[in-house]
């Protein structure tokens, strides 16, 4: 399944980026984004299930076994989905430096990390 192969590519590339630019992100910034990759992954297995399923319905049931592959992954990729989701929601309300996106306790004045004077 040579699209699959691709997409797993560009995700797996967008997130050694994501990786690389870690400190330039907030966390819900970070979260959003790998919700934003988990949630394109969803929607091209979903493309590839259709396309098999074509070709399931066109040429008899060898493609079966791989639309059942893909549905296995839907699971998978709809929990990566949802976990990130209650991160974002668990994260949004926590105080992060803007410089080293780490996290700040109540009160602080400056970046327990970096040393940024916040605001
Ligand atoms: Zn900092």
């Amino acid at each position: 399944m040579k699209f699959w192969e691709d997409v797993s590519k560009t995700a797996t590339d967008a997130a050694n980026y994501t990786v690389k630019k870690a400190g330039e992100f907030t966390n819900v910034a970070k979260l959003r984004y790998r919700l934003h990759i988990a949630e394109t992954k969803l929607a091209c297995t979903y493309e590839g299930i259709g396309r098999l399923y074509y070709s399931a319905v066109m040429d008899g049931d060898e493609t079966m076994e791989a639309i059942s592959d893909l549905m296995a992954d839907v699971a998978e990729i709809n929990a990566e989905v949802e976990d990130i989701k209650a991160k974002i929601e668990e994260t949004k309300n926590k105080r992060v430096c803007p410089k080293c996106g780490a996290e700040i306790a109540p009160g602080s004045t400056y970046c327990n990390k970096c040393g940024e004077k916040l605001e």
